[in-house]
């Protein structure tokens, strides 16, 4: 399968404006920013959705993703911010490389966008023993 554009700037084949990066895990500038700060943290293991990516990553992920959280808002002046993951074609996903979206919240209301509809909740003791079942507790 092809590489990724994702892909292709970790072999550092096309540039971006990187803002971190560790043996495990790139952060840098979205190219086409939803609000000022819009920044994409990748791993660098080729995973094309989060159910996919390995323990290792996944933790190295989770170490840096609230200091880059940090710094963005510290960098940008906003004070709040959405994390966006979107994993397969029908869920928004246009990357298939896993990626985490930091988006502040500007002043100005620039930022995510979020419409969604809540429903009632229908057998939930069943369904959560079932999610609990597959995770194999
Ligand atoms: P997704 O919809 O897959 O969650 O988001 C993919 C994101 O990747 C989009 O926000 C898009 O602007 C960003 N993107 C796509 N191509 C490039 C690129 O070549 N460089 C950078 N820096 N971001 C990209």
């Amino acid at each position: 399968m092809a590489d990724t554009i994702f892909q292709k700037i970790l072999n550092g084949e096309i540039p971006c404006h990187k803002v971190y990066e560790d043996d495990h895990v790139l952060a840098f500038l979205d190219i086409n920013p939803v609000s000022q700060g819009h920044t994409l943290v990748i791993p660098k293991e080729p995973a094309e959705t989060l159910d996919q990516l390995s323990d290792e990553s996944s933790a190295a992920i989770g170490r840096v993703l609230p200091r880059l959280c940090r710094a963005v808002l510290k960098a940008t002046g906003a004070q709040h911010f959405n994390i966006l993951q979107n994993n397969g074609a029908p869920a928004h996903q246009a990357v298939f490389h896993v990626h985490f979206h930091i988006i502040p919240k500007e002043e100005s209301g620039a930022g995510l966008g979020i419409g969604w509809k809540p429903s009632d909740l229908s057998s939930g003791a069943d369904l959560a023993r079932s999610i609990s079942t597959c995770l194999g507790n």
